[in-house]
């Protein structure tokens, strides 16, 4: 372990059986730690209990992340194969540790000593843990509850698969006249993915693959009604029972079933209330609040754009599946924004190193070195180290920006390491993004989409980088769900501040500052199709909480009524569009039966509102001048109350010594355009 790496492994000597059989070595080693903290004899102590327990769990989660790293940025059949092996091993070592009732006592024990605060806080989190996988319950129970997260484990993992499938087997076959509206680069793609799958393009040039949610993007650029309504009509039927290879509902409603189970074996009336309890809402009702107050502004929203749409559209009949269509179109010619012309200005290390760098450094104080002396792990990612004011080094960051076979789709952090007291000295932090790489010598010209994502990712960096906590556990964005997103969203906040623009938005040949024309649409777009947007999420929303609503004792709808089961939720909830479908219907909605947001969807919504608040808040009390509130004062506040404390304490605590006061949801509903 070099010191100038920070830690950093060798990537290149990584293999996907050496990294497995890293990971069951530190497996064996975890054991046998946990193992000899709970048969001690000696009353329980920080030092012999929670210092032990912390640092055997970096030693696992060391190579635990550094094979995460490959399989999702790297990926490709072996990184796969590791996955399928590690996933059960490192899940039920988990079970182990927090089942092990002789450690659980002695836990509580040291919880009942006089400790510091954070000392405190990170034990009643490990206890909250040890109660969430039943360590408190009597033997039959635990057993009981070992079944459920097995099969349930099983359902969530054959539902996923199903989904995949039914994007697949959904995909919609076009012919050179159907594809009209599609630019070359579209049709390019559409023609690539034809290629690849000749059976389902059955003879047609074109392929049409569905993405996860409802609304299928490119479908906005095909002039064919008819074709809009296939692609729209495919998309939100799959897991209807139509096709039944790729039919989840018996599976779905037997998940819902047992999860209603385990909340019941835990004491909690549902899955929902249990969910709550381990996040920063507390309870169901006070997401319900947030909630409530969001349903019938975005009615009357949804209602009006339908209205301006149709107008717009011009020629009968404006169905649901033209409304896409509709509003980009309206977008584009309201707002006058030649896409290309935009991406000229946004050429992707001018965006991370004088846009989302430069924000940092206005903020935080941090400087960037770029090391290029250092290897990532794939050849095209980038390396920077990330320094104090003081110039003491915190870590470093990776850029790892495009696209390659294997990787994962989407956008996210990861982290190799986290700075804490009791833990590492330094952070190591991976921001991935998909973006296409140009030819050879071309620039990398990004969306705006794109930007707002580096801005967004980075953010959840900064949480890693400025995390300041005694315990590991407790470090960076080791928060709760409902909360983790609050810190990368307010950080996309830079991205349309005017000084930042000035900074980044050069044109990639000439170096021209952008036009003022396009930095105004730019503003004025924004919230724009709220209402669309708004009611997509919150019908989602709605309808997880729905399914994670029903008791042990409830009634689980049968397989065959789960379209029923929704309309009747979207319609009781007020929330019900003839327009707009949810943003996931249940037969594909992946987040919640197959990937961890099983009622955790509104996180997104709760996350934002505290974002939108803190918005607020740098635009007025943090302001000096005119400057948006970008200085260091406002970002010091940020990172005293906010990004250095990660979950060494109640992390609304946090919000509330940023704002003095407990959050404002009005700031969220005046960035939805609810009020
Ligand atoms: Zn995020």
């Amino acid at each position: 372990m070099s010191e100038t790496t920070f830690g950093l492994p060798d990537f290149a000597a990584i293999t996907p059986e050496g990294s497995a059989a890293q990971i069951r070595e530190a497996i064996a080693a975890h054991t046998a730690v946990i193992a000899t903290i709970a048969a001690q004899d000696a009353p329980p102590t920080v030092a012999n209990t929670l210092l032990p327990f912390e640092q055997g769990a970096i030693a696992l989660r060391q190579p635990a992340q550094i094979a995460w790293t490959f399989i999702e940025s790297v990926g490709g059949p072996q990184w796969d194969e590791v996955d399928t092996q590690i996933t059960p091993l490192l899940a039920s070592n988990e079970d182990d540790v927090y089942l092990n009732v002789s450690l659980y006592h002695r836990f509580e024990e040291l919880a009942s000593h006089e400790l510091d605060p954070q000392t405190a806080w990170c034990l009643s989190e490990h206890l909250k843990e040890f109660r969430a996988h039943g360590a408190h319950l009597a033997a039959a129970q635990q057993a009981r509850l070992r079944e459920l997260s097995s099969r349930m484990a099983e359902l969530s993992s054959t539902i996923g698969q199903m989904i995949v499938k039914a994007a697949q087997n959904g995909a919609v076959p076009l012919t050179e006249e159907e594809v009209a509206g599609l630019d070359a680069s579209e049709r390019a793609g559409l023609a690539a993915n034809a290629a690849a799958n000749l059976e389902r393009a059955g003879g047609t040039p074109y392929l049409l693959n569905l993405t996860l949610p409802s609304q299928q993007l490119l479908s906005s650029s095909f002039t064919n009604p008819a074709v809009r309504k296939r692609i729209f009509e495919a998309s939100i039927a799959r897991g209807d029972g139509h096709d039944p290879a790729t039919d989840p509902r018996a599976l779905i409603t037997e998940l819902v079933r047992l999860r209603a189970e385990q909340a019941d074996l835990m004491g909690f009336p549902n899955y929902a209330e249990l969910i709550a309890s381990q996040s920063t809402a507390g309870s169901s009702s006070a997401v319900d609040e947030l909630l409530g107050a969001m349903v019938a502004p975005t009615q009357k929203n949804v209602e009006r754009e339908a209205t301006q749409l149709a107008e717009f559209y011009g020629h009968a009949p404006f169905t649901r599946s033209d409304w896409l269509f509709a509003q980009e179109s309206l977008r584009a010619s309201r707002f006058s924004m030649d896409s290309s012309e935009l991406s000229s200005y946004l050429e992707l290390t001018n965006v991370v190193e004088n846009g989302v760098f430069f924000a940092a450094k206005q903020l935080y104080g941090l400087d960037f070195v770029a090391r290029p002396d250092v290897a990532g792990y794939a050849p095209d990612g980038r390396v920077w180290e990330v320094r104090e004011e003081d110039g003491r080094p915190l870590g470093l960051f990776l850029g790892d920006y495009y696209a390659r076979e294997g990787k994962r789709g989407g956008a996210w952090m990861h982290d190799l390491s986290l700075r804490s007291a009791h833990g590492s000295e330094f952070t190591v932090v991976l921001n991935n993004l998909n973006v296409t790489k140009p030819r050879e010598g071309d620039p990398t010209l990004l969306t705006w989409d794109q930007v707002s994502t580096c801005f967004h990712e980075f953010g959840h960096a900064l949480h890693a980088f400025l995390t300041d906590v005694q315990w590991p556990s407790t470090a960076g964005s080791n928060v709760p769900r409902d909360f983790v997103e609050y810190p990368s969203q307010v950080n996309e906040m830079w991205a349309v501040h005017p000084q930042v623009l000035d900074h980044y938005a050069l044109h990639w040949q000439t170096g021209d500052p952008m036009p003022v024309r396009l930095r105004t649409a730019l503003s004025e777009s924004e919230g724009f199709a709220e209402g669309f947007n708004t009611s997509e999420i919150l019908q989602a929303v709605l309808l997880d909480q729905a399914w994670h609503r029903i008791g042990a004792a409830g009634d689980v709808p049968a397989p065959g009524s789960v379209a029923t089961f929704e309309e009747e939720t979207l319609r009781r909830a007020g929330i019900y569009s003839q327009w707009i479908p949810p943003r996931y219907r249940s037969g594909y909605f992946n987040h919640i039966f197959s990937s961890g947001y099983a009622a955790g969807y509104y996180s997104y919504l709760w996350s934002e509102a505290l974002d939108a608040d803190t918005v607020d808040w740098f635009n007025t009390e943090g302001s000096r001048g005119a400057d948006g509130g970008l200085n260091r004062e406002a970002g010091q506040k940020m990172r005293e109350c906010v990004l250095s404390r990660g979950n060494s304490r109640d992390p609304l605590e946090g919000f509330g010594e940023l704002r003095g006061r407990s959050v404002d949801t009005r700031a969220l509903l005046r960035r939805r355009r609810l009020i």
